[in-house]
């Protein structure tokens, strides 16, 4: 039998605000010392009262917007209520009936089912909530001792949850991606998945091809990475068709996933649920959110990656895997404008078609060389040394062959590294590229002299050796003549 994978994530995100979501505790990740950023309302003390980060209830708004949502007019906090050592209240305040965002999807590119073309695919979200992070716990390896820091207890999170439109795990790793990128631009939160600002849940059961009803759903918690979620999907589609197919049932169950062995683990059955005895929070009024209100908010939104992409291709030329990393960062696309704009300075008087091929040039410098010191420097893009307008001059100078291809290449690291201005560095590296005729020409005669017998070769009708020739003039040069010219001036005198 052939059985097809269904499932649908829970993501939460940690908003970057200045201040909790009820108190003016701070929410500040990189706090190194415990329970710093705490007060008696963080605290659950008796008497005190929670309030409502404003800030936190715009994010989602536009995180709602920007995932095609409904905002609702009318929205509500509860209190779900469990026991644990890291929730000083005894309650989680989160939302449960009436959720900020309802509805809206997100595009992910797909490998087609019946063909290998690429398909867009939809998949539905089913609501947006605005909620409270818990504290954190470590436990000592003697397993004697467990402390707790409160300085997460109260953060902002918005919790995601998508209908289980997903059925590989390679379109789970798409869709979490994007929205990790969207979530960013927007600037609702940092989203590092590594210090758990971002965390994943992947629901997933297994079904007949053909039938309509859902299998029985699998919970896999502690996923670091979209990647490990897509690992992690696939691997429980093996676990589960292997068990139907020995005529066994799936157990509901929340499983955790082990990074390291690359398998899920049993961590609690269904029996031990919990009942969370939601209610409507007593301490907090609820939401009315006007039209106007989120009218606001949306025409602050910023044009999103997808949007990006699409017109980075269409005003840009710019082939669509180059615009797709170009736009990974809104603070990249920002930069490759700003040296598109810097390079059309210098270049007013240019007609159309030169005009792409210089920003076509950009594009590729940016997605090579650039993104390569990057990563390599683990400079953030506003911290990079070199300026738009220095980015801009090595590619003109290289389209107007008074550098080569090459020397370019080392220009535009040591600006990278240093801010070296493009200029005095080839000045000083004597890098200017030899387009003088005569100076080549003197230069090229010696090269022929020097080699009488591949002249010869050349002469009797072997034209190949023309290659060798040109290679000795630039060997000569150190790199600096212009090949083209070379090689014409080199045909010239042999003929
Ligand atoms: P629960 O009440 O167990 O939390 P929900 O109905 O809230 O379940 O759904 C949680 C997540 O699980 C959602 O992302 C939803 O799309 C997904 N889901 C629900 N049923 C199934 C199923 N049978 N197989 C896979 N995923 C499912
Ligand atoms: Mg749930």
């Amino acid at each position: 039998m052939q059985y097809e994978a269904v499932i649908g994530l829970e993501i939460h995100a940690e908003l970057n605000t200045k201040t909790k979501m009820f108190c003016y505790s701070l929410n500040d990740p990189d706090e190194q010392h415990p329970n710093t950023n705490i007060c008696p309302i963080c605290m659950g003390h008796p008497g005190t009262l929670p309030f409502i980060n404003e800030d936190a209830v715009k994010k989602v708004i536009a995180m709602g917007l920007a995932i095609n949502g409904t905002i609702g007019e009318f929205s509500q906090f509860d209190r779900k209520n469990y026991f644990y050592p890291d929730l000083p209240k005894g309650y989680q305040i989160s939302q449960y009936k009436y959720p900020i965002v309802s509805g809206g999807y997100l595009e992910i590119t797909t490998q087609g089912t019946h063909n290998k073309e690429q398909e867009k695919k939809k998949i539905r979200v089913t609501r947006i909530h605005l909620e409270e992070d818990t504290g954190r716990l470590s436990h000592d390896k003697d397993g004697k001792t467990s402390l707790v820091d409160f300085n997460r207890a109260g953060v902002p999170l918005m919790e995601l949850v998508t209908e289980p439109d997903f059925r590989t795990g390679e379109e789970v790793r798409q869709f979490g991606e994007a929205l990790q990128q969207i979530v960013r631009y927007v600037g609702a939160s940092d989203a590092n998945m590594e210090k758990g600002q971002m965390r994943v849940e992947v629901n997933i059961s297994m079904r007949p091809v053909g039938q309509k009803e859902f299998g029985t759903k699998v919970e896999v918690k502690n996923i670091n990475s979209f990647k490990y979620a897509a690992d992690a999907a696939a691997y429980e589609m093996k676990r589960q068709v292997e068990l139907l197919e020995r005529g066994e049932k799936i157990a509901q169950e929340t499983r955790g996933w082990n990074e390291h062995k690359g398998i899920s683990v049993s961590q609690r059955s269904k029996e031990e649920a919990h009942d969370y005895r939601y209610f409507p929070e007593p301490d907090l009024p609820p939401l009315r959110l006007s039209a106007a209100y989120v009218e606001e908010i949306r025409i602050h939104l910023p044009e999103l990656p997808a949007a990006k992409q699409e017109r980075f291709m269409k005003e840009y030329g710019i082939e669509g895997d180059h615009a797709q990393i170009i736009v990974r960062e809104k603070a990249i696309g920002d930069y490759f404008e700003a040296v598109v704009s810097e390079a059309m300075q210098h270049d007013k008087e240019t007609p159309d078609a030169p005009k792409k091929s210089l920003i076509k040039t950009i594009g590729a410098f940016m997605v090579g060389d650039f993104m390569r010191l990057l990563k390599e420097t683990m400079v953030p893009v506003s911290e990079v040394l070199l300026t738009p307008e220095n980015f801009a001059e090595i590619v003109v100078l290289v389209s107007e062959n008074k550098i080569s291809n090459t020397n370019a290449k080392e220009v535009f690291e040591e600006s990278f590294r240093t801010g070296a201005d493009p200029s005095e560095f080839i000045n000083e590296k004597g890098l200017w590229q030899m387009s003088d005729a005569g100076d080549l020409e003197n230069i090229v005669a010696h090269i022929i002299a020097e080699n009488p017998q591949v002249a010869a070769d050349y002469r009797s009708g072997k034209t190949t050796v023309l290659q060798f020739l040109v290679g000795q003039v630039m060997k000569e040069t150190r790199g600096k003549a212009n090949p083209a010219l070379v090689q014409e001036i080199m045909k010239k005198l042999l003929g």
